[in-house]
Order: structure tokens, then sequence, then C-alpha cells
């Protein structure tokens, strides 16, 4: 079986009693549709899923319980080891239906994945993400009806047309400009009672808020084995793609990904015109001899893809839409079959990499207040890729490996005067010294996306104080044509919003 891809990468369930309902699905992530639907006792699941081939491994149904799943599990051999012999045969979905019958809804306590899940049982509608949330799912739900999305613009239609009655959700985002629907909160199951639309949260992961002192071998070895498990998970057996900058983190991962892969890896970097990293990822692409290529993309072209960015992430963080932007890019321009893609992605926050400066109280600060605030971010979104229909996954933000990294004493992260030093050190073997000690560059930076970002918001006359305010309105306005109103990105252009907001805070001058 090919496991290039999750049998899912996305979907649209609807949950209601009485019989089955027509779903019309937006969705960003390419891939075929698959209808789908399961009549239970007192309930009907209907769906729609974004699958490559395989859409009845992201489906199971044993008795009055029926699922759907989006992504994959990482920790297959740990979860069978609790059920009877042959229970995960069919795939993650059936795997994860075995233990529910089992734990209830505490099954997904037990999970180490890259998911977004639906299940129906009995009145009970359960929507679920992975510890990190890392798939974003959305939910619409009402009286008689729960509605749950793993992208926003699937729930815009039907939000228009259910009042604003649609239920509140406690302890859940809304999302902006769209009523009645709220994001499911990373490392959580909302527990939907789909007479009422109520919904009761549990928590399924919380990031640690202590620290481990560790001698330094300890710490280095464990970080060495903890990785290496959740690059191995995410390799599946298959060729994968690491997007390289020659940055210690995606380094790290394609050097063990290296060691994972029959024949040689394949790597790929991106830049602009304005700025690249090409250098320094061609030095590790020869050390691990990848089949390396580099691409190019104009900063022109790059800002004109902001509407991509925004999107595919849903994300309305002008930050966050920074850090993406390039991503975007360089996936939007990897063309040809689909791929499973190893990113380096995320090590930099429980490592607090982008903390320049050797104080370990700001460092543990900057790290709690990360761990505290990254949820709804959508920073780990797999529709990035699968807006060319590739899938990615980000082995930093494997729950073993972040629950390690985050609980690290603040000294083992930064020490000697290095930034990620127990990386750097875990790493050290496995490539060249210049990779090993380069200091941390963003990929905002290295690609001189914030710069350029910048410039354009300067060129519209936006002084230089306002950039940042400018930029989140931008990010907001560019939101609000292409998931609110669901004009297609293409037909948006990031000159019109820069205008727009330039205009704006023009006349409120
Ligand atoms: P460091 O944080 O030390 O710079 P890094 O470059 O690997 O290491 P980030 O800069 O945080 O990490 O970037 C996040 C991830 O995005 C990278 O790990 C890599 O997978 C991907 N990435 C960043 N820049 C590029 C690039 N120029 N080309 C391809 N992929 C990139
Ligand atoms: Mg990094
Ligand atoms: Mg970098």
């Amino acid at each position: 079986m090919d496991q290039t891809l999750p049998a899912a990468t996305g979907f649209l369930v609807s949950a209601h009693p009485g019989g089955g309902q027509g779903l019309a699905p937006v969705f960003a992530t390419q891939g075929s549709h698959a209808p789908v639907a399961q009549a239970l006792r007192s309930q009907t699941l209907d769906a729609v899923l974004v699958h490559s081939g395989a859409p009845e491994r992201a489906v199971a149904r044993s008795g009055d319980m029926a699922l759907v799943l989006a992504g994959e599990l990482y920790n297959r051999e740990e979860l069978v080891s609790v059920l009877p012999p042959g229970a995960g045969d069919g795939g993650d979905a059936h795997l994860l239906l075995a233990l529910l019958k089992v734990y209830d809804l505490h099954a997904f306590r037990l999970l180490n994945g890259r998911f977004a899940a639906v299940v129906a049982t009995g009145d009970r509608v359960l929507a679920a993400t992975d510890h990190a949330g890392s798939v974003p799912l959305y939910i619409l739900p009402a009286p008689g009806r729960v509605l749950a999305a793993t992208e926003i613009k699937s729930l815009v239609p039907e939000a228009a047309r259910t009042p604003p009655s649609g239920r509140p959700v406690p302890e859940a985002r809304r999302v902006r400009r769209v009523p009645g629907v709220h994001q499911v909160p990373a490392g959580a199951v909302l527990d939907l009672d789909v007479r009422t639309g109520a919904a009761v949260r549990t928590r399924t992961w919380t990031p640690p808020v202590s620290r481990r002192v560790m001698a330094e071998s300890d710490a280095t070895t464990a970080v060495r084995e903890t990785l290496e498990r959740a690059v191995r998970a995410r390799t599946a057996g298959t060729a994968p793609l690491v997007v390289l900058s020659g940055g210690i983190d995606s380094s790290g991962v394609a050097a063990l990904a290296a060691a994972h892969t029959e024949g040689p890896l394949d790597t790929l970097s991106m830049g602009t015109d304005t700025s690249d990293e090409f250098a320094e990822a061609g030095v590790v692409a020869t050390h691990l001899g990848s089949r390396h290529r580099e691409i190019t993309i104009p900063t022109a072209d790059l800002l004109g893809q902001l509407p991509h960015a925004v999107w595919a992430s849903e994300s309305v963080d002008p930050d966050i839409i920074e850090y993406l932007l390039p991503l975007t890019a360089l996936y939007r321009a990897l063309d040809g079959p689909a791929r499973r893609i190893l990113t380096g992605y995320g090590a930099d926050i429980p490592l607090a990499g982008m903390h320049r400066e050797d104080r370990l109280p700001q460092l543990d600060t900057a790290v709690a207040l990360d761990m505290a605030t990254f949820d709804g971010l959508n920073e780990m979104t797999p529709v990035l890729s699968g807006i060319r229909g590739h899938w990615s996954t980000h082995p930093y933000w494997d729950r073993d490996v972040l629950d390690l990294l985050v609980g690290l004493e603040a000294g083992l992260k930064r020490r000697y005067g290095r930034d990620k030093w127990v990386l750097r050190e875990a790493m050290s073997g496995l490539l060249p010294e210049e990779t090993v000690n380069r200091p941390k560059l963003g990929v905002h930076e290295g690609s001189g996306t914030t710069s350029s970002f910048s410039l354009l918001l300067m060129d519209a006359g936006i002084p230089e104080a306002d950039i940042h305010r400018a930029k989140r309105l931008v990010v907001q306005e560019i939101f609000d044509r292409v998931v609110v109103e669901g004009l297609p990105p293409a037909e948006v252009a990031t000159a019109d919003a820069v205008r727009q907001v330039a205009d704006r805070l023009k006349e409120s001058e």
C-alpha cells in the first residue's frame, strides 16, 4: 500500500438525527472527494473526504459508532499493544475505533499523531484534534445538527444559513467573521450532543509546565533518540522529501531521514531574488548525498502569493503568515507526483531558538508564553502543502519530542553561549561542523519575506511605525476575501489589499 499520503487529508462532516443530507465541501486541499454515509441508531454521519485513493481506510464503523479520520498516527505499535491482535489492521481509523471501544474519549489521550477526527455514537458527536491541533478542525454546532470540517471555507455557506443561534462553544475560539463557527482547541475533544448542539471540552494534552534537570549526555541522547523515532515514524517506509534551509532544525531532520531512507534522500530549498540560504543548504545536501533542488521565486511573485498563504492556512496572524508565505510558494512550485514532506518546522518554539541572548529567565518566559499561545495560529497546518496535493509533517512537534524539548531546563537549551545547544550537540555527529554551529536564521529572514513585505507597505505610503499594524490589517483583509467570502485566491490581489489598508490608515489619521 502506498503510504505517501494518509488515507484522508481533510473532511467535511455532518451529524444529525434522521436521513442523509447532501454536502457541498470547499477545500484548498487538493485530492479526490469521496462521500460517506453511515446510518447509526439515532443519527446519521454524512461526510465528504479528501483522499488520494483509499478513502475506506479513513472511515471506520462498528455497531453504533462511526468515525472519520484525516491524517495519521505515529505511535501505532504502542497503541496496538493494548488491543487484541489484528485490531489495527484496517488502518489508523480502525485502530482509533478499537481504542474508543475500550477507552471512550480518553482514547485521544493515548494518541501521538497529526490528525483531526469526528466520531458519532449514540447522541454524541466527538470532535478531536491531535495534541498540537496540527490539523485544524472547525465546528458549527446547532440543535439537531453538528457540522465539522478541516477547513473553515467548507462551513461558511452553512454558517450563513444557520441562525447565529448556532450554539456557543465554551473554551473554543471563534472564527473571525464566520458566526457560529469555532475552532476545536489543540489537544482537546469536544463532546457534543447532536440533539442540542451543546459541547463539553476535555483536554487530552497540555504542554509540560515543569522542567527537568538532566546531565548533558543524557539530555543529548534523549533528544537524538526521540527525534529519530519521530522521523522514522514519519517516513513511513517511503522516500520522503525534506524541505531544507541548511539551519540546524531541518538539517537534523534531513540527516535522520537519510539514515532511514533506502537510496538517496530528496531535499529542496527555496530562495528569492532578494535572499537565499542555498550555500548553507548545499553544504548539508552534499554531506548527506541527497538529490537536491533549488527553487528561486521572484520577490514580487512571493508577495503576490499572500492570498494563497492565507487561503491555505486560514490564519489571521501576520507573523505566522510571514513564516508560511515562503513555504506556500515553495510547495506551490513543487509540481509532479504527491510527496511526503518532512520539515524542521517548530523546533524554535520549545527550544526558544528566536531568543538571541543569554538570560535563562527570559528564555523560559518565552517558551512558556509560546506554548500557551500557539493554539489557533495554524502554523503547522497540512493544508499549506495540501494545496499542491502533498502531505507535510513536522517531527519537532511529535508529541514525545515536544514533551521532551519543552520540559528541559533552560540551561540545556541555551548553554556555552549557544542557542538550541542540546539539539546542536545531539546532531553533532551527523552533520558538518559549520551546520551544527550555524546561527539561527528564520525562514522569513532567509527568504527576505519580512523585509520585502515591509517595503511593499512603505511604498504604499504607510509610515514605518504603522507597518506591523498594517500587516495585520492586510492579512485580515485577504482572509475576509478568500475565506469568509470564498473568492479563489487567484482572484484576490495582494496589491489591492495593501492599497485598501493604506487608504484606511490615511483616513483614520
Ligand atoms: P534554524 O531555525 O536554526 O534557522 P531551520 O532553518 O531549519 O533552522 P527555520 O528557520 O525555523 O528552521 O524554518 C522552519 C522550517 O522551514 C525549516 O526547518 C525548513 O524545513 C523550512 N525552511 C525554512 N527555510 C527554508 C528554505 N529556504 N528552503 C526550504 N525550506 C525551508
Ligand atoms: Mg527553526
Ligand atoms: Mg532557518
